[in-house]
């Protein structure tokens, strides 16, 4: 059968791998779950069976009609043909409800899907994400501070969710094989702006001003990013000016900002 490469189409077609990435889920059967790129419905079947409500998101417009179809006698499932970057979340999904989401994400735009899926935390509940990404990408989001792999994708989604490493699929569970390993990863949505006393759209911003060059250090960064001397006379004593962003922990960035932004004008 067909594929569309551009549209990151890599089928998932081992039978044990459907089952445990909805499963990750958890409980769904009084949950609206959202689907990102049903594409040939491998997981959307097993969904459809299982949560109160599934409303699927597919680009292909070829795959989105096949898959209405398919489910057209089960009033549970609606399938939407959308770009998932353009589709807002919030006007989707039940205001007043919680919902989850999955996905076997297509690699090329996965950074832009999770940063639109943290964006929209702000405005839907969302409660966790069950979702696969190429493995070196997901090693990213999910690396701790002082790692190699920590870096602005990391500490963005670990401000808004606690991320589990689940398990990894080698190419050959998918139809086309891709050219690299995927790996399964849930976040636990738990924003931590508050607890962190930081606003999200300031301290976004700081993040990605610290991390703008990996390898300068935080001052440096920071010179780069318009600070001032004056401003940078205010930096806490317990953070080392040479230090790089990626050994930081997130308190620790956090305590920065503040100290910094308090001095902003
Ligand atoms: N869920 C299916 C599976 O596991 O076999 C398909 C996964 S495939 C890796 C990614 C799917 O995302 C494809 O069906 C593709 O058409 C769809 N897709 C690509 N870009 C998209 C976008 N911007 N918005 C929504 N879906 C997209």
């Amino acid at each position: 059968m067909k594929h569309k490469a551009k549209l990151g189409q890599n089928f998932l077609v081992d039978e044990a791998a459907r089952h445990a990435i909805v499963a990750a889920l958890g409980d769904i059967s009084q949950r609206t779950v959202i689907e990102i790129g049903p594409g040939r419905g491998a997981i959307t079947e097993i969904l459809a069976s299982r949560c109160k409500r599934l409303i699927a998101l597919e680009l292909d417009r070829e795959l989105a009609p096949e898959l209405a179809h398919r489910f057209r006698d089960q009033p549970n499932v609606e399938i939407v043909e959308i770009d998932v970057l353009k589709s807002d979340l919030a006007s989707l999904a039940p205001q007043d409800e919680t919902a989850d989401v999955i996905g076997n994400l297509p690699y090329y735009i996965t950074s832009d899907i999770l940063l639109h899926l943290y964006a929209a935390a702000a405005q839907v509940k969302l409660a966790r994400a069950v979702v696969m990404m190429q493995r070196e990408v997901a090693e990213r989001v999910s690396a701790s501070p002082g790692r190699r792999e920590y870096g602005l994708l990391s500490a963005t989604t670990q401000m808004y969710a606690r991320v589990e490493n689940l398990f990894t699929l080698p190419p050959s569970a998918f139809s086309p094989p891709p050219e690299v390993h995927s790996t399964v990863l849930r976040l636990e949505f738990a924003p931590r702006f508050h607890e962190l006393r930081v606003d999200a759209a300031g301290f976004d911003a700081f993040l990605k001003q610290i991390f703008a060059q990996k390898r300068k250090t935080l001052h440096n960064n920071l010179r780069a990013a318009g600070y001032s001397t004056a401003q940078l006379t205010h930096w806490p004593t317990g953070i080392s000016q040479q230090a790089r962003a990626e050994s930081l922990t997130l308190e620790a960035m956090a305590e920065l900002y503040r100290a910094l932004s308090k001095h902003a004008l």
